[in-house]
């Protein structure tokens, strides 16, 4: 798992506030706030953080369905903000997106079959005749089967739209994919299923997540390694285990502090955030997590923490480390 596939280096976006009568630009929400990290090939990377921390609009940013502000993004070595519209649209076929909420990210009217193979004949990757097999084969690999191509999205649950969801993405056979909270509208039970079938897909294929989630405990099931983001920017970002053993940030350390352990015996002690989160319009000085860390000192208040490597590819972005 050494060959990096995905490269994101000081990515920002910032998206402009306007007010007044003639609409002028008088700020911006600091969505994404200078992320650097890699995907290798066959890794999944867990993002992980509150819901509006950035971690969707990096995802997006990175897949270039919306436009960056500033930074680089590199897929096998290519500088993907480097490609003209009919390249990137080559590349998409690489490059897939699950989305969250699966019923209403499919066309209503449309059967199944003619939404899974839709993509295949607008990127004229198929004759018609064989769109047929290949929409099949990809409903089976996720787990439905072939009378379902005549039905529509109202007639499943929510699980089985997701796996629809998810046989879309995998119908040009990618190699990476941003799966943007792909279980957070599902059931706990429908959850693990999910991620079980995500997880024998990458096995199978071998191809790579960015696995995005708001829950610590979904993203520990199925990520190799994790970033933690806080306010647009990443904090911490490790290997899972060390994440898990070794959390070197007050705000990873909070996160980690609410993950429910199966041994009863075990006691974790919760650690409440105090305050809520700013806003990615008028991030706090100095560190952006100042504001609720229990350990913040008056250098927090004015100072950047630098994120460098603590060791063995543990980054963290403390002035504590
Ligand atoms: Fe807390 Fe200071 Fe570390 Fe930020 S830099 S996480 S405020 S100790």
């Amino acid at each position: 798992m050494e060959k990096t596939m995905v490269k994101v280096e000081h990515l920002k976006k910032y998206f402009p506030i306007t007010g007044g009568v003639f609409q002028r630009v008088v700020g911006h929400v600091k969505a994404v706030d200078d992320v650097s990290f890699e995907v290798k090939v066959g890794e999944t990377l867990g993002l992980v953080g509150e819901s509006g921390c950035g971690k969707s609009t990096t995802g997006r940013t990175l897949l270039r369905l919306i436009e960056k502000t500033n930074g680089n993004v590199f897929f096998n070595d290519r500088d993907i903000y480097k490609l003209n519209k009919n390249e990137m649209r080559k590349l998409r076929t690489k490059m897939q997106i699950i989305f969250q909420d699966p019923y209403s990210s499919l066309n209503p009217r449309m059967t199944v079959g003619e939404i899974v193979g839709e993509a295949l004949l607008d990127h004229e990757l198929c004759s018609k005749a064989d769109v047929k097999d290949r929409v099949l084969e990809t409903l089976e690999i996720c787990g439905l089967a072939s009378y379902h191509m005549k039905r529509y999205p109202h007639e499943f649950s929510g699980g089985q739209r997701q796996r629809i969801g998810i046989a879309r993405s995998l119908i040009f056979n990618p190699e990476f994919i941003v799966a943007d909270e792909p279980v957070s509208a599902l059931d706990v039970s429908i959850q693990a299923q999910i991620i079980n079938l995500l997880t024998d897909l990458q096995q199978k294929r071998g191809f790579s997540y960015l696995f995005i989630s708001h829950d610590l405990s979904v993203v520990q099931h199925i990520s190799h390694r994790i970033g933690v983001m806080y306010l647009g920017s990443l904090v911490e970002l490790a290997e899972k285990e060390e994440l898990f053993k070794n959390p070197l940030h007050p705000y990873t350390k909070a996160l980690l502090s609410a993950v429910p352990v199966p041994d009863p015996t075990l006691k974790r002690n919760r650690i409440i955030l105090k305050g809520d989160i700013p806003s990615p319009a008028k991030p706090p000085a100095g560190c952006k997590f100042h504001t609720r860390c229990p350990y913040a000192k008056e250098r927090c208040t004015n100072e950047v923490p630098q994120y460098k490597d603590a060791g063995s590819g543990h980054f963290v972005a403390c002035h504590l480390v």
